[in-house]
């Protein structure tokens, strides 16, 4: 079980340590400190009144956690910088590195379930699954990639099918 709502000491199992550590991490901590939302989200969960502390969150860029998971959060802290967990396993990420993310797992053209996939095991933030399929969506070789699997798998009903 999970611990929620509170500050993270880095155990075993869980990403806390290589988010700190990691060099090529170090723009989703700027990224986060400069994203006044993102830190006030940060803020409450640190402040660890329960499991209904995100009711006191009012601003429209805090609303939008809301439902979403927030008391499954955690913060980890470097210097003056705040990052959110998602599940102690997932980096909440702020928006503005949102496309970046994206990017760096659309890069072999996976697909809608196979894109969900492999960001939903690194990363969380509100409306992830309507941001990659619209992206997904909107690329060509992504949706010829899935047509070919479409028309495999009607093949394969096929075949099945003349087997029986
Ligand atoms: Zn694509």
């Amino acid at each position: 079980m999970y611990a929620y709502n509170r500050m993270v000491s880095c155990v075993t199992g869980d990403i806390c340590r290589e988010v700190i550590e990691d060099p090529a991490l170090d723009n989703m901590w700027a990224a986060a400190r400069l994203d006044k939302g993102y830190q006030s989200v940060a803020m409450t969960v640190k402040q660890n009144k329960g499991k209904e502390v995100y009711k006191t969150l009012s601003k429209a860029a805090n609303k939008e956690y809301v439902g979403l998971g927030i008391e499954r959060m955690s913060v980890i802290e470097k210097g003056n910088s705040m990052v959110l967990l998602m599940d102690q396993t997932r980096i909440v990420v702020p928006e503005t590195m949102r496309k970046r993310g994206m990017d760096r797992e659309h890069l072999a053209h996976p697909g809608i379930n196979k894109m969900l996939r492999s960001i939903r095991a690194k990363y969380f933030w509100p409306g992830i699954e309507a941001d990659v399929k619209r992206m997904v969506v909107a690329c060509e070789p992504c949706q010829l990639h899935m047509r070919s699997q479409a028309r495999d798998l009607l093949l394969m009903d096929h075949f099945s099918g003349m087997v029986m």
